[in-house]
């Protein structure tokens, strides 16, 4: 149902109030319900109290006038709309109403229902949208103001009030003023105290002024928030959280600009891929909180060992790189800052209590010669890189074109070899060692041997290093291994095969298991497998490895040292482990007749092995003054291309009957002569 509309009517003539009464009813009787009083403060009264929606005003009621009515009702706070009705037409009272705060002024004479109705719905209408502004004038966050032409406030809001006396310290008009000239002079923000404000002025149809003070304030520091939120999502896009350093994107970013800064000022960079030695370890041992604190520390040295513009990046893991500038042409040299890396890093930490030692491995590119972009040179820094970790001279080297050719076969043949040992297709071969003293058959070294589809034959130098680092020798080995055991178990007794380990099967396989189940499977006896290992096996985790050997020995295997003499560390590692034999690298033996120095060292270590109890084998025979040589120095075992060059074993087995058929025949030649 529709509101109705509460009319007071006040009037001091009963008539009248009957008249006016009649015309309500002549325009919808059923939406007004009206009230009606004589008396000014009767009505006065009725106003405060229940909801009146209009009064009807009579302009003359004896002593007071229908304006004196309305200026007290303004005064209390009412603004509920006035209508005045008089009989009087005159324009300076109309004015005087309007100014009173009348909503209208209406004469009484030929009054008709339809100019009441008008006048009722406009001034109605008017008082809401005026509500409306009021209300939105005190609630706005923003000072209003409207001043004429000299500055002189007409309507304002309490924000306005605040501003003012927030701004000046005071409220007073000449305060107020002095704030408007101030505020007409600002540009566009105004900063009163910690708030912002925005200033917009417009003007009226009369020219007057209305200046709106919007606060800002909250989308400024919302603003301000964003812009550091973006930062700070762009620092953590383009840097390391634990160690703070630039990651591989602002690195990525870094080398492009490097790149076109090189072009332009005529200059050349290194790039170094820094990668630290056993780092998982440390993390696997310690745990990660520890790992994590060593990075920090890493880090900071890195940073000391860093020159005003060198740069350094974290690229992930335990994987750093650095760029250092060089002048034009430096030639495959290991720029400075390796050097300075290295050193720092080298030097024991103390962290978390612990203390640790951690190397680096360091491979150098060279921006122009090794790469035009970042993905080139990071990618050849990183195969330099690689390369240091394996060689045991030095943790630093520089990529050449050599390594990337090397690399590229490398992958190549990674991939068909990785076929090849799935597939079986990696055969045997056998090479016999034999007696130096009586030159009789002891046994036979396994040999692996990989016929490519379409580069032929392939030494097992190149296919052993690319199976070891490709993680297929596990499996290789195995394979050889178990193979060997198998054909030697057919051979006559007590003849021996040697099996060749890897370092990479003794560290990452359980190669004990493995060797155990070959020689259950196989029947042979464990006294007739020889497993020969080089000394590397005992440079990364010599504990482990003696571990290892141990456990094999304990199989009733016996183990040989191949290679003995190239390596570094060779009185060390002989003391190390109980080995049961020695086999001396045939680059002594093709020495021994032509150099004093290397017959000197090939005697020393026959000597040295008998002492300590080994059986000593000579390898890469390959003429008489070898055995001579070999017979003289008391070296009870050979192998070389003089005995027997490696092949398969239907070879070896037609070889050893044409032997022993030959044998046969001198026999027979002596007992017929
Ligand atoms: P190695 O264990 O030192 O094997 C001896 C190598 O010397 C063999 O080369 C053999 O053919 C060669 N050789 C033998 N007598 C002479 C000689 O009188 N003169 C010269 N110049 N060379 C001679 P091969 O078969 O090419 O093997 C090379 C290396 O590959 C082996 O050296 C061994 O380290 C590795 N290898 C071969 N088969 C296996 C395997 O099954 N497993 C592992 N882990 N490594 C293997
Ligand atoms: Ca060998
Ligand atoms: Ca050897």
């Amino acid at each position: 149902m529709k509101n109705k509309t509460r009319v007071l009517i006040l009037d001091d003539d009963d008539d009248d109030i009957f008249l006016i009464q009649e015309l309500i009813n002549d325009i919808d009787a059923s939406s007004y319900v009206v009230e009606s009083t004589n008396l000014p403060a009767e009505a006065a009264k009725i106003l405060s109290g229940a909801k009146t929606d209009i009064v009807l005003c009579d302009y003359r009621m004896g002593g007071v006038t229908g304006i004196d009515f309305i200026k007290e009702q303004r005064e209390r706070g009412d603004d509920t709309p006035i209508i005045l009705l008089t009989g009087l037409n005159d324009r300076s009272t109309d004015e005087a109403a309007l100014n009173a705060g009348a909503s209208d002024f209406i004469s009484k004479i030929n009054l008709r229902s339809d100019t009441l109705d008008r006048s009722i719905r406009y001034a109605l209408a008017n008082t809401q949208r005026q509500r409306v502004f009021q209300s939105v004038l005190e609630n706005v966050n923003a000072g209003v103001v409207m001043v004429d032409e000299n500055l002189v406030p007409s309507v304002w809001n309490p924000e306005f009030e605040l501003i003012v006396e927030y701004a000046t310290g005071k409220r007073s008009d000449e305060s107020t003023r002095a704030f408007l000239k101030m505020m007409l002079a600002e540009k566009q923000k105004l900063t009163v105290g910690n708030r912002v404000y925005e200033k917009k002025v417009s003007y009226t149809a009369d020219k007057a002024m209305v200046l709106l003070l919007h606060d800002v304030t909250q989308h400024i520091e919302a603003l301000r928030e964003r812009e550091a939120a973006k930062n700070k999502a762009a620092h953590l896009a383009m840097n390391c959280s634990l160690t703070g350093l630039p990651n591989r994107n602002s690195f990525v970013e870094r080398i492009e600009a490097e790149i076109e800064n090189a072009e332009r000022h005529g200059y050349e960079f290194f790039m170094l891929i820094l990668d630290l030695n056993k780092f998982k370890e440390v993390n696997d041992v310690y745990g990660h909180h520890t790992g994590d604190v060593l990075l920090k520390e890493v880090t900071s040295r890195f940073k000391k060992a860093c020159r005003k513009g060198d740069f350094l990046a974290r690229l992930g893991g335990d994987e750093f790189v650095a760029i250092q500038r060089c002048g034009p042409g430096a030639k495959d040299r290991i720029p400075e800052l390796a050097h300075r890396l290295i050193e720092c890093v080298g030097r024991v930490m103390h962290i978390d209590g612990i203390e640790l030692q951690v190397g680096l491995s360091i491979g150098v590119a060279q921006y122009p010669q090794h790469g035009r972009n970042a993905e080139e040179l990071l990618s050849n820094a990183d195969t330099a890189m690689y390369r240091a970790k394996r060689q045991t001279s030095g943790q630093i080297q520089a990529f050449n074109e050599e390594m990337d050719r090397k690399i590229r076969e490398a992958r190549m043949l990674g991939q068909e070899l990785r076929v090849a040992v799935d597939s079986g297709d990696i055969d045997v071969h056998f090479q016999t060692q034999a007696d130096v003293e009586t030159g009789k058959i002891t046994g036979h070294e396994a040999l692996a041997r990989w016929t490519h589809p379409k580069l032929g034959i392939i030494s097992p130098s190149t296919f052993i290093p690319i199976a070891e680092e490709r993680g297929l020798i596990t499996k290789l080995g195995q394979v050889v291994l178990e193979n060997a055991c198998k054909i030697a178990s057919h051979w006559p007794k007590p003849l021996t095969v040697a099996v060749n380990v890897s370092p990479v099967q003794i560290r990452d396989s359980n190669i004990i298991e493995v060797v155990h189940r070959a020689l259950v499977d196989s029947g042979l006896q464990p006294e007739r497998l020889e497993l020969e290992v080089t000394e590397s096996v005992l440079i990364d985790d010599k504990v482990r490895a003696l571990h290892v050997l141990r456990g094999l020995k304990n199989l009733g295997v016996s183990i040989a040292l191949d290679d003995f003499g190239t390596g570094f560390s060779s009185l060390s590692t002989l003391i190390a482990f109980p080995f049961d034999k020695i086999k001396i690298d045939r680059s002594f033996i093709e020495d021994c007749n032509r150099n004093e120095q290397a017959a000197l060292v090939t005697r020393t270590i026959i000597n040295m092995g008998l002492q300590m109890g080994c059986k000593i084998i000579a390898e890469g025979v390959q003429t008489e003054e070898h055995i001579t040589f070999l017979r003289q120095e008391g070296c009870q075992s050979m192998q070389g291309y003089l005995i027997g060059k490696p092949c398969s074993n239907e070879d070896l087995l037609i070889r050893m009957l044409r032997d022993i058929s030959g044998k046969r025949a001198a026999l027979a030649r002596r007992l017929t002569a």
